[in-house]
């Protein structure tokens, strides 16, 4: 299946908007480049369109199989992760230290747009063997540390991660499985997780599991669980693969989408002899995973993204192409125009494109910070920390929300086609759902925001989100394209400050702050994602108005404008940025900013229901 990228999006999101300029000067980041930043996308969209998007559609028709105890993925699934391995792509932006290239954290989301969009279900892979790497490098002994790190960065081995068991999946205070601790200070682990992605495969002789489980003395809840690493297969001291570690796999989820990626039901220690070791705190399990979910949260957002993107561009594709009715405006004689010529069928491209770029803006941004967070220090690095953590279920819910309903725009284009396997479509439709319930359904995401982030640091970080799409809203008044744009950006704002202020203040307040949390996580999501895009269309517009001067057309001149943007990809790129921005600002964030006022109204009404 080929993979429609739009990398030229991207590009500009790392290299054009961002502000890379303290980054690059940062030692952290000293030894890149922007010229290198732009080679390093290069490089992983050629990976990810050839044999990474080479085996997606035989991975979603042939699956991954349960056979005799064992694991097989798809044709093509062994080869494309041995180029994802060998690229280094596993590890891109972890630390050198343990083979990893140490790139900045908005390069990485690139890499794993591209990875996500041309094959979700080997992406997947990526990210969690890089995710429990990094908890090993984090709070691992220096033997640990040694003995599986470097390995998992380069591919060699795999990772996992354990949390879901089958009485315990939102509630992780509920997890069962239990650690004893020996007398050589290693742990036997007992018990069985559900819904591991990845849990067992052939790709790599080991795999690495990152297991929550329970001391015995330890207090019940989520204050109880510990951290552990539990290879499948137990390594000698020099580094060689020994004996199994009793850990099997009971068998794997028929599921909707992502059907190249095993979902597996695990058991550890069905015959006494499985063999865990610590990392961190005894009993604060919990919050070092938080390590690793948070980071799989964004990139669960980038998935989002990276399926929106995909069938976005799929879509656009076959709209220019297929034939049917004549176009308002088509010349004499024209019996059937390229459907991309009706105006519905505009306004849903224009729509998906919209959306996916507003995506793409609050996941590099929010990158960004990661990476500002990564290279300062003290009150600066809460600052840009603080703005991390609020904005990762945010990352994670709207993108993985949005882009399930730009893959359904997407399939919609096509008509009936789109509902046919003979078309991506219905792939990205599917594979994209997941999104939206793994690493923490958007519900939970949406507590975390109105329970916890938005009191963090007494409030600071959400005050100075809101003071950034204010100074948004004062910039992009007076200016001679987009200053309409200013009006609804305000609204969605205003709308925001007086939820944000009035629910809390009502008698029911706290129970209203739940029942309204996914609204509000929605509200603030598209005022935040629209000053992010409206910023960019500035860019974008200035960028345009030069063009046309170097390419001596007249200010003002609409026939000599038209004929350069049919002419000019990259002119036509520049405007159609400002069209998708406009776009959002007048189609997007108004029904977003008429939730408010059922927020505000009170409405008790899901929690009086007999349901
Ligand atoms: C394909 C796939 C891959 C997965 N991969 C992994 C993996 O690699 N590792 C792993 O550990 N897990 C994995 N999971 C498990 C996944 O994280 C859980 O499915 C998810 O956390 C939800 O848990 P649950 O399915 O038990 O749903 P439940 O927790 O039963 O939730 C059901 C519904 O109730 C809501 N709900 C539950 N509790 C609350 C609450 N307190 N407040 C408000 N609403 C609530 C939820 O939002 C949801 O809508 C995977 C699942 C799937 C399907």
């Amino acid at each position: 299946m080929k993979y429609h990228d739009d990398a030229r999006d991207v590009r500009f999101n790392l290299l054009e908007w961002l502000d890379l300029d303290g980054l690059l000067a940062s030692e952290a980041f000293s030894e890149v480049d922007r010229e290198q930043l732009g080679m390093v996308l290069d490089e992983a969209l050629k990976v990810a369109a050839g044999s990474v998007a080479a085996c997606n559609e035989r991975g979603d028709r042939e699956g991954a199989r349960f056979e005799g105890g064992r694991v097989v993925l798809p044709e093509g699934f062994p080869e494309a992760y041995r180029d994802l391995a060998s690229g280094g792509w596993i590890s891109a932006t972890m630390n050198p230290a343990f083979g990893g290239m140490g790139l900045p954290e908005c390069v990485g989301t690139g890499i794993s747009e591209f990875l996500m969009g041309a094959n979700t279900a080997l992406g997947l892979q990526t990210l969690l063997t890089r995710g429990a790497a990094h908890l090993i490098e984090t709070f691992g002994s220096d033997e640990l540390k040694a003995t599986f790190v470097e390995k998992m960065y380069g591919g060699e081995w795999a990772g996992t991660m354990c949390l879901t068991e089958a009485g315990a999946g939102s509630d992780l205070g509920a997890l069962a499985t239990k650690a004893t601790r020996q007398a050589d200070g290693s742990y036997l682990i007992a018990g069985e997780k559900i819904f591991i992605t990845s849990g067992e495969h052939g790709l790599t002789p080991n795999i690495i599991h990152a297991v929550l489980a329970r001391t015995p003395d330890a207090p019940a809840g989520p204050k109880g669980l510990s951290l552990f690493v539990v290879p499948k297969v137990r390594v000698h001291a020099d580094g060689s693969l020994g004996e199994s570690n009793d850990v099997t796999c009971a068998g794997i989820e028929h599921k909707l989408g992502i059907h190249g990626s095993p979902t597996c039901s695990l058991v550890f220690g069905a015959g006494g002899a499985c063999q865990g070791f610590l990392l961190g705190q005894e009993q604060q399990g919990l919050s070092h995973m938080f390590q690793m979910m948070n980071a799989a949260r964004y990139e669960v957002g980038v998935q989002g993204l990276g399926n929106a993107s995909a069938a976005h561009q799929a879509a656009l594709a076959y709209a220019r192409e297929r034939l049917q009715g004549r176009a308002p405006g088509a010349p004499k004689g024209v019996s059937q125009s390229p459907i991309v010529e009706h105006p519905d069928v505009r306004r849903m491209l224009l729509l998906q494109a919209a959306f996916v770029q507003a995506m793409r803006a609050l996941v590099s941004h929010t990158a960004w910070c990661m990476d500002m967070a990564h290279v300062s220090q003290g009150e600066e690095h809460d600052r840009w920390q603080g703005q991390v953590e609020l904005l990762t279920p945010v990352c994670k819910a709207w993108c993985s929300d949005w882009g399930f309903r730009v893959t359904e725009w997407a399939l919609q284009t096509y008509g009936g086609y789109g509902y046919c396997m003979e078309y991506p479509a219905e792939q990205y439709l599917r594979d994209c759902k997941i999104a939206s319930i793994y690493e923490g359904t958007n519900g939970i995401q949406a507590l975390d925001l109105v329970g916890r982030k938005f009191r963090m640091q007494e409030g600071r970080p959400v005050k100075a989100l809101l003071a950034a799409v204010q100074d948004t809203v004062d910039a992009l008044a007076p200016h001679p394209v987009l200053g309409p744009c200013a009006g609804p950006l305000a609204e969605a704002l205003q709308a925001l400050q007086a939820v944000l202020a009035g629910l809390p203040s009502r008698p029911e307040g706290p129970l209203l702050t739940m029942l309204n949390a996914a609204p509000l996580l929605d509200l603030l999501a598209h005022a935040v994602a629209g000053h992010l895009l409206l910023r960019q269309a500035a860019l974008a517009h200035g960028t345009l108005g030069a063009l046309l001067a170097e390419r001596g057309v007249p200010p003002g001149d609409a026939a000599a404008t038209r004929a350069l943007l049919a002419e000019s990809p990259e002119a036509a790129f520049l405007h159609n940025k400002v069209q998708a921005a406009r776009c959002f600002a007048f189609r997007a964030l108004p029904p977003a900013t008429a939730l408010a006022p059922a927020m505000l109204s009170g409405d008790l009404s899901p929690m009086e229901a007999v349901l």
